[in-house]
């Protein structure tokens, strides 16, 4: 029930709310065929004063502000939006209210920056409803499209106003239209970083295990050597990739174990090309020697991480590379496996997981809130911020890590990640406060992506 209301106020922030034109009055609710007759829905106050923003600038009252910068909450702030941006922020008292300002109340609720999930796949979905292998050689492009413009959707509206999505996993350069149309405000999604197709090495990847005559369409854009991996860097480039996947191992070991793929030097020519297009680079890596070998080729994200140990982490650290740990999509294959958790004893994969955790917060290393959304249900992001608290970390740490530590990291700083005047207004409001009860998080009740309501209060 919830949900039909607020799909019906996405559809019409949709209809009347993101349109980029620049008309000077904005169509009223009453006009679109959509939502006529309007009588028996509840209000939808933000609605008609929002075309692309509000004409009027937004002065947010929420019980609390979390900056996303000072692991403290803010008792007592509002926060003053004026078209996409935040103008203003800080106490009630010392915030100027200009007379035209649209008050939104956020009861007992805490406001806090749009959260900023850095490993998604927005073109899978969980394992458990269709392997993996399934998803890549039996679903078409179409039908990928389709399930991902509701995973965009269902991100944004729990919170999560920002997307790093790591590869389309078999659904080619779709992820490149995907951030086209949520930028024309066609369908409502998080801002998106895309990396198109995963780099693999030759042989590396999947589906595998057909017969050897059998060529199999890949999973990702397979490459050996500095000739194929420039080309293959640079054509990633001119289809719209903004950062760089690439896999620095992968599980092809004589037992199935992850073994690494590409050379140091490969990875060195990857990085290279890609940062001579100002292109960063992501690796995927669960053995140590794979993550050992990214973070000495100059990649700035280790994904996942599981082989790490101190050491490791040390030099990441040292080397500036942060670490996207996706504790969640460990636990959903655990799961998906047959554990029960909260029943059986944790798996051995889960322990790993626990003590590469602890080592890596020990370490110092920065740890980019990533969850690998699309092991499991989008929507669900939330999971790995819990799990950040459960396995040893502050909630503040978590929402720190999930807002202004990802944009650093993302290179979005300058415009995101904090609740800060002249960032652009992804603001999230939810109810209780997330930095005492990280669980918090899953109750949002407002979502805003620059200065746009998608999701409000009711009033
Ligand atoms: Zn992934």
């Amino acid at each position: 029930m919830i949900r039909g209301t607020l799909l019906t106020l996405s559809l019409l922030l949709v209809a009347t709310g993101c349109d980029r034109s620049n008309s000077a009055k904005p169509p009223r609710i009453e006009t679109d065929p959509a939502t006529s007759p309007a009588a028996d829905k509840p209000p939808l106050a933000l609605v008609d004063t929002a075309p692309k923003h509000a004409d009027k600038p937004l002065l947010l009252k929420p019980a609390r502000v979390f900056d996303g910068i000072n692991t403290a909450p803010h008792e007592g702030w509002v926060v003053l939006v004026r078209g996409e941006k935040i103008e203003a922020a800080g106490p009630a008292d010392q915030i100027k209210t200009p007379d035209d300002a649209q008050v939104i109340n956020l009861p007992g609720m805490t406001l806090l920056p749009g959260l900023i999930e850095a490993h998604s796949h927005l073109f899978l979905h969980p394992y458990n409803e269709t392997p993996w292998d399934d998803q890549v050689l039996r679903e078409s492009p179409a039908l990928r499209v389709a399930r991902a413009t509701n995973h965009a959707r269902d991100s944004l509206l729990a919170g999560f106003t920002t997307l790093r999505d790591l590869g389309t996993e078999g659904a080619g350069d779709a992820d490149v239209g995907m951030k086209q149309a949520i930028d024309q405000g066609i369908i409502i999604g998080p801002r998106l970083i895309v990396v198109t197709r995963a780099i693999v090495a030759t042989g590396s990847y999947g589906p595998k295990g057909f017969a050897p005559h059998v060529r199999v369409p890949q999973g990702a854009d397979e490459a050996s050597g500095a000739e194929a991996l420039r080309r293959v860097v640079r054509e990633q480039i001119a289809r719209g990739a903004d950062w760089i996947k690439v896999y620095a191992d992968y599980y092809w070991g004589p037992e199935r174990e992850a073994r690494p793929t590409f050379s140091l030097e490969e990875l060195q020519v990857i990085v290279a090309t890609a940062r001579d297009a100002g292109r960063p680079v992501s690796a995927h890596a669960t053995s140590h020697e794979g993550a050992k070998r990214a973070t000495l080729a100059g990649v700035e994200t280790v994904e996942h991480g599981d082989g790490g140990d101190a050491a490791l982490f040390k030099l990441m650290a040292e080397k500036g590379v942060a670490l996207c740990p996706t504790l969640a999509a460990t636990e959903a294959i655990q799961q998906y496996r047959g554990w029960k958790k909260g029943a059986d004893p944790e798996p051995p994969a889960v322990k790993s997981k626990r003590a590469a955790f602890k080592a890596a917060l020990d370490s110092g290393v920065t740890i980019a809130a990533g969850s690998d959304v699309g092991v499991f249900s989008h929507g669900d992001e939330a999971r790995e911020l819990e799990l950040m608290v459960d396995y040893g970390m502050k909630p503040a740490d978590a929402l720190r890590s999930a807002t202004s530590v990802n944009a650093k990291v993302l290179h979005l700083n300058a415009k995101i990640g904090a609740v800060k005047p002249g960032l652009l207004a992804d603001l999230i409001a939810v109810e209780g406060d997330p930095t005492r009860e990280i669980a918090a998080v899953r109750r949002v009740k407002m979502v805003m992506k620059g200065g746009v309501v998608h999701r409000a209060p009711r009033p």
